[in-house]
């Protein structure tokens, strides 16, 4: 994952709707949920952001807010028909669709929600961690960096991926253990045949 800009771009299909987010940026978390399926045709990928960090540049009048369930609110552009934003009532936030972020964004997936709610169509192949239902709700971003973010994201208990990073850390265990018995070796053959050399052996 590559270091994400100060400041991202973006805009609606028919380019009425335009909007600009600075730094920091939540790690981007893909949900499964049937709202987001049935809203977007498919999962939606999102980062988040400060309120205050979010500033819509153009398109106020055709933006439009659709209130999907008491806790919160998505933003569509009217004339093309977009999916823009998502916005809790708490006011903590405002995730963006990540798809309508000019790239390169540099962002990376942190995390999957509501994977228990997920269709039957696709799988998830990435290494994030899963989750059965939601952690993103109570994401706070006004004093949270992006690095504290990920690490919270890392501590919440989730399934699915697990096994294969365990894999992997062993890999790479296995792989320095290697390292040091070949080093260990290279020693004792070393000082093998300087002690023979130097006579301290016969
Ligand atoms: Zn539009
Ligand atoms: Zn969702």
């Amino acid at each position: 994952m590559s270091t994400a800009p100060q400041t991202l771009s973006g805009q609606c299909l028919c380019g009425a709707v335009q909007f600009a987010i600075r730094a920091p940026f939540r790690p981007i978390l893909a949900c499964h949920c049937r709202q987001c399926a049935r809203w977007t045709g498919h999962a939606v990928y999102a980062t988040a952001v400060a309120p205050e960090r979010f500033a819509l540049t153009s398109g106020e009048s055709e933006l439009a807010w659709f209130r999907a369930s008491d806790t919160a609110q998505r933003g569509f552009c009217r004339a093309c028909g977009s999916s823009l934003f998502w916005k809790p009532d708490s006011g903590t936030h405002v995730s963006v669709l990540a798809g309508a972020l000019d790239p390169p964004t540099g962002l990376g997936v942190g995390g999957h929600i509501f994977t228990d709610h997920k269709s039957d169509y696709y799988e998830i192949d990435d290494d994030a961690p899963r989750y059965a239902l939601d952690v993103g709700s109570d994401l706070r971003f006004s004093s949270q960096t992006v690095g504290e973010e990920a690490d919270r994201l890392k501590r919440l208990p989730y399934r699915g991926a697990d096994m294969r990073r365990t894999f992997q850390k062993w890999d790479d265990r296995y792989s320095r253990l290697l390292g040091i018995c070949w080093s260990l070796c290279a020693i004792v053959v070393l000082g093998t045949w300087i002690a023979y050399r130097f006579g301290y052996l016969s």
